[in-house]
């Protein structure tokens, strides 16, 4: 079962939350929307579940416009940030609850519940009561929960919202695994990039109730449309440069040709280029000349890329350079230190200044 937006606006009074925002989910996908906060996601998720008429534009579910049809006839999972389980039911009451108002025959609901709690292993559970679960085991009783009556969609609005890190991604993993085991259309909601590229088919980027961008995790990071995008998705360099014959010249006098990506610029040239941490290397001298001198302010070795903090005085400017551990070992780095930022020599050749 397909999920379509079309064209929907919404307002609040004078204040537009939806501006003509066109959204696909095909039958079996998980779709991820991003964005930051106000940026129209909830409103979206809440259009889409019935429980928010748009003051224009339509919701198809396959081919049926479902627009005017109420929450309770769209036939919905919804998943909330917190929990929302009923405290005075056991887990198996819960996961039950659904399926005993749609009248469901004893045997069948028995069946049910016990197969979706082996799903998320947490059949040894099915006689406690939400307290005594942790937040993570609460949230899987709740996408089980909303799972069982076998809806046509599934809605999730910051589902991981609440938890830790760890049991955040232990949950996306769940989240996955449900997933490609039911293959129920599904659409999440989520600020962290992360989160929306770990788990979903394909990201669509929101933003003061604008679609940005739509496509794969790996085409909205390896071509973002724009400098919002590449922004939103962090860990990127922003860095003022003059665009001159087809290269991104850093600063005023601009002798540092840089890697990464430019979205447009002004008459005169001006305008930022984006540069991934992993697009710029260090180096001990200044060899060859298309470098710029940096102190080194921090670095953080835990983890597969040791990250490093620069501030280059000349430009006034903070630049973060991922290396590898071996290449920060051969370096030697501490801080206070001078050392030249280089642009990666593949990284500049790859680059598309068409503007
Ligand atoms: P967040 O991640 O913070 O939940 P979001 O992207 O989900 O953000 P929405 O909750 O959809 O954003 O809200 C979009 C905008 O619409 C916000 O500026 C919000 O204040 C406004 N808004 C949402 N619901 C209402 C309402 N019922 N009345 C008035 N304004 C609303």
């Amino acid at each position: 079962m397909s999920i379509t937006a079309q064209n929907v606006t919404k307002r609040f009074g004078d204040f537009v939350a939806l501006d003509d925002v066109t959204v696909e989910c095909p039958a079996g996908e998980l779709v991820a929307l991003l964005g930051p906060s106000g940026g129209g996601k909830t409103t979206l998720l809440r259009v889409i579940a019935g429980l928010e008429v748009p003051d224009s534009g339509t919701v198809l579910f396959k081919d049926d416009d479902i627009t005017k049809h109420s929450a309770r006839d769209r036939n919905v999972g919804f998943v909330f940030q917190h929990y929302a389980l009923f405290r005075h039911m056991t887990v198996f009451e819960n996961v039950a609850f659904g399926l005993r108002v749609r009248k469901w025959a004893e045997p069948r609901v028995r069946d049910r519940v016990l197969e979706l709690l082996r799903l998320v292993r947490l059949e040894e559970k099915a006689g406690l009561y939400p307290a005594n679960l942790s937040g993570g085991q609460k949230q899987r009783i709740a996408l089980v929960r909303a799972l069982a009556p076998e809806p046509k969609v599934m809605l999730l609005d910051e589902p991981f919202g609440a938890l830790d890190a760890k049991v955040r991604s232990e949950l996306r993993d769940w989240l996955r695994r449900l997933h490609n085991e039911l293959h129920v259309t599904s659409i999440f909601v989520t600020h962290d990039q992360e989160e929306a590229f770990e788990v979903a088919d394909r990201v669509v980027v929101l933003n003061k109730g604008r679609v940005e961008q739509t496509g794969a995790p790996v085409e909205v990071f390896e071509r973002p449309a724009n400098g919002f995008v590449m922004d939103f998705l962090g860990n990127v360099n922003k860095l003022p440069v003059r665009v001159e014959g087809g290269r991104a010249l850093l600063g005023e006098t601009g002798t540092v040709e840089l890697p990464g990506r430019v979205f447009g610029a002004s008459e005169n040239g001006r305008t930022d280029a984006y540069v991934r941490p992993h697009e710029l290397d260090l180096a001990r001298t200044a060899d060859g000349g298309n470098c710029l001198l940096a102190r080194v302010l921090h670095v953080n070795p835990a983890g597969s890329v040791v990250k490093v903090r620069l501030w280059a005085e000349d430009f006034g400017l903070m630049i973060n350079v991922d290396i590898t551990p071996e290449r920060y070992r051969a370096l030697a780095l501490k801080p206070t230190e001078p050392v030249y930022i280089t642009p990666k020599a593949e990284a500049v050749s790859d680059t598309d200044y068409a503007i």
